[in-house]
């Protein structure tokens, strides 16, 4: 296989005339990078380019709880809104401690170029709480939920801005801030937020649904590159929601995968692993190694020899130290920005495919969209009809971004942000700006 390599400036798009050669870059500088790379490509309207540069607006609210002892302690939360031209904002809310308003603004442009090249009706928003969700007990974590739902209220909502899960947030959570929302506004709003459990209004499928879609589109990007699924390697690195659910479907599928890893080292088989007998990270935390016969480094994994590479765990781990040694033909995101641009730029070199975080690991943002339609129409959907509709989902944006690579000399990911791109771009044109 042979791509064309990206822009050789690539690293001197930083819109202020600097070259950032540092790593790890932040997520604001990768979705602005992302933005000025696109348009180079396009013929954009630069206002409309300089309009998505910010956020429309980021709430940054005081949280403060009750611990457990009785003394009060208070948090920051964010949530930034960074363009609702196609629809109302959606993106998630994370409990972390190091969330701040600038990481929530780039992961909320982020979610708007995601939402776009999936054609979903919603805009990109990110949110969350600085604060380590380990050091909370249950009631603590319910009241900050609360607290912040409460404080949030005006500007989030159905057709305003959709929470979701993110890092340290779960179902649970979700149920929490759609009960404190409905309870202040009278009438129980399912709708205000997806990701939740199916008793609440939560959609059947949600939970699989990310590595589903990376199972999909690796099943897509093979075919496209004439790689049968069935004599293809395959090397996850992660085994939680994303990483586990895409082994087993491509183990399913005919797939034979290799190396599946969590934080404490990955398990290699090059028989091939029978990825149902392994517990996910959810099953069983952190437990890959012990069922392993032969424990290799997370590091190692990155690099074997396989057909297909899908890094599944964190961001930044295919930079410039190792790019140069990955051995695999095809990458697929899982996780959300696992290739820094410095090693994109050699992949591309060396004709390594690198399918793009924002279509590979969509399908849960997409989920969410039919959870949605299933809450506003007050409908619950099969589990069927929701991976029928998903596949659906994922063939027409694969469709359309391989249409765009074909047409120019890029990588996959300059054709999924210029498809993102110019989908927005066209619908501010449509709008105009007010007043
Ligand atoms: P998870 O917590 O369910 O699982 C993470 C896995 O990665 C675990 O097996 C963990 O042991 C492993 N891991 C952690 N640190 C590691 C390290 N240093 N080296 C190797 N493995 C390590 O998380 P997830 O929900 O599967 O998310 C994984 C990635 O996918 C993240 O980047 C996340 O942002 C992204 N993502 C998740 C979703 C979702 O809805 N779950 C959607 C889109 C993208």
């Amino acid at each position: 296989m042979t791509m064309a390599s990206r822009s050789e400036n690539a690293r001197e798009e930083t819109g202020d005339g600097t070259v950032d050669t540092t790593e790890p870059e932040s997520a604001l500088e990768t979705a602005r990078r992302q933005l000025y790379h696109a348009a180079n490509d396009l013929d954009i309207d630069p206002n409309i380019v300089e309009r998505l540069k910010y956020p429309k607006k980021v709430h940054e609210v005081t949280v403060p709880i009750e611990r457990d002892d009785g003394t009060v302690e208070v948090f920051t939360g964010y949530r930034a809104q960074h363009d609702s031209v196609r629809g109302p904002y959606k993106g998630g809310l994370r409990y972390h401690p190091d969330v701040t308003r600038d990481e929530c603004v780039g992961l909320g442009m982020w979610m708007t170029w995601k939402c776009a090249v999936m054609d979903l009706p919603f805009g990109g928003a990110k949110g969350g709480v600085a604060v380590n969700p380990k050091e909370l007990s249950a009631k603590e974590k319910e009241r900050l939920t609360r607290r912040f739902a409460q404080e949030l209220r005006d500007n989030i909502g159905p057709n305003q801005d959709i929470p979701a899960p993110d890092m340290g947030t779960d179902p649970q959570t979700m149920a929490w801030l759609m009960d404190a929302y409905s309870m202040q506004e009278g009438e129980t709003t399912p709708g205000v937020v997806t990701g939740k459990p199916p008793v609440v209004g939560g959609s059947e499928g949600r939970e699989e649904a990310p590595g589903r879609s990376v199972a999909l589109i690796t099943q897509l990007a093979c075919e496209y590159y004439d790689q049968p699924l069935e004599d293809a390697t395959v090397a996850v690195q992660g085994y939680g929601s994303v990483g586990a659910n895409a082994a087993r479907l491509l183990d399913e599928w005919g797939a034979t995968i290799v190396a599946i890893s969590d934080v404490n080292g990955a398990m290699y088989e090059p028989e091939g692993i029978e990825t149902a007998a392994v517990p996910s990270h959810d099953e069983e935390p952190e437990a890959v190694t012990t069922y392993a016969d032969t424990v290799i480094s997370n590091d190692e994994l990155l690099t074997l020899d396989v057909d297909v590479l899908i890094p599944a765990a964190l961001g930044n781990v295919i930079t410039e130290g190792n790019a140069e040694a990955i051995a695999a033909d095809l990458v697929i995101e899982g996780a959300n920005g696992p290739t820094t641009s410095a090693a994109d730029s050699i992949l591309a070199a060396r004709g390594v495919a690198v399918i793009p975080d924002i279509l590979a690991n969509a399908g849960g943002v997409t989920v969410s969209y039919f959870e949605w339609l299933q809450d506003i129409n007050r409908r619950a959907w099969s589990l069927e009809r929701v991976n029928d509709e998903l596949e659906a989902e994922m063939q027409a944006a694969w469709d359309a971004v391989q249409s765009e690579f074909e047409q120019r000399d890029g990588s996959w990911r300059d054709a999924a942000y210029i498809v993102a791109l110019s989908r927005i771009a066209e619908a501010h044109e449509a709008r105009g700006l007010w007043p």
